[in-house]
């Protein structure tokens, strides 16, 4: 498995699709889908709706930085926040610009948005999305809200929290993760920023999760 080296396009996608289909498929939080189910399901969605291919990447690879790590899968039962979002960051920035990376790393900002947002957002939430956002920081600020609408890709972030939120469906019927290898065919990109660059934009980026 590829930690941190330099590899080429062509194997950054093959080292994706192999991480989809072999560490994707323990449960989703506590849905009943799995990593895999769900990623396929946010991607499928997004390619209906008509998203651009780099929202249909994002919403394939957003929570990959859950299945990168190995805090296995009741980390928020047990009170830990994992920051996905800012593995996934880490993770795709190497191979991926901004149009994919920072709606995935917004993603769990955009759920505190919403939150605070639509009063009706957080009712309808699964009890595993719930019970992450108390570790995630609670809904946002209007100060805080302000400075999320301030991102180059808020408006992409909601979309796919919204994605994110519709992706947990036991009986959708899904493609295989082959079906999106052209997708991440027309996104990657060769010479792409080092995960240390992309962390100190990061932390440098109104709205950023890493700084909220
Ligand atoms: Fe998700």
């Amino acid at each position: 498995m590829c930690a941190m080296e330099t590899i080429n396009a062509a194997q950054a996608i093959d080292e994706i699709v192999e991480l989809l289909n072999t560490r994707a498929k323990g449960r989703y939080g506590l849905t009943a889908v799995t990593q895999q189910q769900h990623a396929l399901q946010c991607a499928s969605l997004a390619e209906q709706t008509g998203e651009p291919v780099e929202m249909v990447v994002a919403a394939l690879l957003h929570d990959i930085g859950h299945i990168v790590h190995e805090l296995g899968e009741d980390f928020a039962d047990q009170g830990v926040d994992d920051l996905h979002e800012e593995l996934g960051l880490r993770y795709l920035a190497r191979w991926f610009g901004p149009e994919v990376t920072e709606p995935v790393a917004l993603h769990v900002a955009a759920k505190r948005y919403l939150c605070a947002a639509e009063p009706d957002y957080r009712a309808r939430l699964s009890e595993d999305s719930e019970k992450s956002l108390r570790l995630q920081g609670e809904p946002m600020s209007e100060e805080e809200r302000g400075t999320f609408e301030g991102h180059r890709f808020w408006r992409e972030a909601l979309r796919l929290r919204r994605l994110d939120d519709l992706g947990k469906d036991l009986g959708a019927k899904t493609p295989p993760v082959e079906h999106f290898r052209p997708h991440l065919e027309a996104c990657v990109q060769t010479g792409s920023s080092t995960a240390s660059a992309a962390s100190e934009k990061m932390a440098s980026t109104p709205g950023s999760p890493l700084v909220s």
